[in-house]
């Protein structure tokens, strides 16, 4: 079972190992709220119920009940392992873990650094912990743990020292485990060679880029949090951090407002005004939409900003590779990108292999000098196999 729990919502989906056949996916969401929302897959079909779920330990053992009530598993007992994403796991993780008290506590200090999620991913795990029997494994998949092979020269700022020495403050990355699959997908399709470059751009709702060298993350654009590196729906990623101070000076803004402000009102949807999604951008500046028109101008400068910065860092690259709700849909954005790189980079994309291809696939023409890939995310993979081979299932 691969779990992403957060504050009031719980994904899962149920994975048979080591045939990676995904059994049954679904979600539980608004938990705490009056009325919450569960559905789960059943023979492909989508089965919702709304009703009262007050905590994690309700929406764990709905989702397990479920199971049992669908013939999805005849008994609990055949579920052998958990595998909980972790949001930060700090400098304490640089790969996935067996749970054992002293991770539960390193995660739990860790809320310090993400106070928004790491606590949900442990009440998660507890519910779980609860619900199952003893003897089924859990194992913790963190989030930042793929980053954890950055040099010191890449993850510090360059602020006193002993803010990192002192406080650990430094650039950790995030959609850690998105960048692991993607690359590693990217690395097989490359036919498995000992030494690769690769950038993946995982762009969706949050947003990052990532430099992968022979299968290692060498840089990436989120930092001390997922706030920094290149625009996102709602979040501004890098900004002059001065802006702050003058915001608080000259609009009257005290600080947590303007830091709500470049997470929650930046971005896409900051800059058109009409919208986080980015669809409803792509449409609104089909329309003639001049400010949607502009977010999407940012939104893909600031994208090649970094290709081109990881270019550098690579020493070249092999494959570019696109993945999560934008890069994995969006033939529009993964065109008008490779366009801007293309006299640079001597890219060149195949329309019809871009615009109609599905899966993972290469959407680059023989001729052009970067391989580039579509390489839909797959997190919950990553978790099992994590999970199976920790667990030495
Ligand atoms: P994610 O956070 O990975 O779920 O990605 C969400 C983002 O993907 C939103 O901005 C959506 O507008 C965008 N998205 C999803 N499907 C499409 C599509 N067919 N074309 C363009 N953008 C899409």
């Amino acid at each position: 079972m691969a779990v992403n729990a957060g504050s009031s919502s719980l994904k899962f989906q149920l994975i048979n190992m080591p045939s990676e056949e995904v059994i049954t996916s679904g979600l539980v969401e608004r938990i705490g709220q009056e009325v919450g929302n569960f559905v789960i897959k059943v023979n492909g079909e989508k089965i919702q119920t709304q009703t009262p779920i007050p905590d994690h330990q309700v929406a764990v053992d709905l989702l397990l009940n479920a199971l049992v009530d669908h013939h999805i598993v005849e008994s609990l007992e055949e579920i052998d392992a958990v595998g909980h994403r972790v949001v930060h796991g700090g400098e304490d993780f640089d790969d996935s873990v067996v749970v054992d008290e002293e991770a539960v506590k390193k995660v739990a200090d860790l809320a310090e650094l993400a106070p928004l999620h790491n606590p949900a991913n442990i009440i998660g795990y507890k519910a779980f912990k609860e619900a199952l029997p003893d003897h089924v494994g859990h194992v913790f998949v963190f989030d930042t743990a793929f980053h954890q092979t950055l040099d010191k020269e890449r993850y510090l700022y360059p602020l006193p020292l002993e803010y990192y020495t002192d406080l650990k403050v430094r650039k950790y990355g995030a959609h850690g485990t998105s960048h692991k699959y993607v690359s590693q997908q990217a690395i097989e399709m490359l036919g498995n060679p000992k030494e690769s470059r690769i950038i993946v751009c995982h762009l969706g709702n949050g947003a990052s880029v990532s430099a992968v060298q022979d299968g290692k993350c060498i840089d990436t654009s989120m930092g001390f949090t997922p706030l920094a590196g290149i625009m996102m729906g709602t979040r501004s990623g890098d900004v002059d951090p001065s802006v702050i101070d003058y915001l608080i000076e000259e609009v009257g803004l005290d600080m947590k407002e303007v830091i709500k402000m470049l997470n929650k009102e930046s971005g896409l949807l900051g800059v058109s005004g009409v919208s986080s999604d980015f669809r409803d951008v792509q449409e609104a500046a089909a329309n003639g939409n001049e400010r949607a028109q502009l977010a999407l101008d940012i939104f893909f400068r600031r994208v090649i900003a970094y290709i081109g910065r990881y270019f550098i860092a690579l020493g070249g690259v092999d494959a570019i590779c696109f993945t999560a709700g934008i890069g994995e849909n969006s033939f529009f954005a993964r065109k008008e990108i490779c366009n801007l790189l293309a006299e640079a980079l001597g890219i060149e994309i195949d329309d019809d292999a871009n615009v109609n291809g599905k899966g993972d696939r290469l959407i680059s023409t023989p001729n052009s000098k970067v391989k580039v890939y579509v390489i839909p995310t797959n997190e919950e993979l990553v978790i099992a196999r994590d999970t199976k081979r920790l667990l030495n299932l």
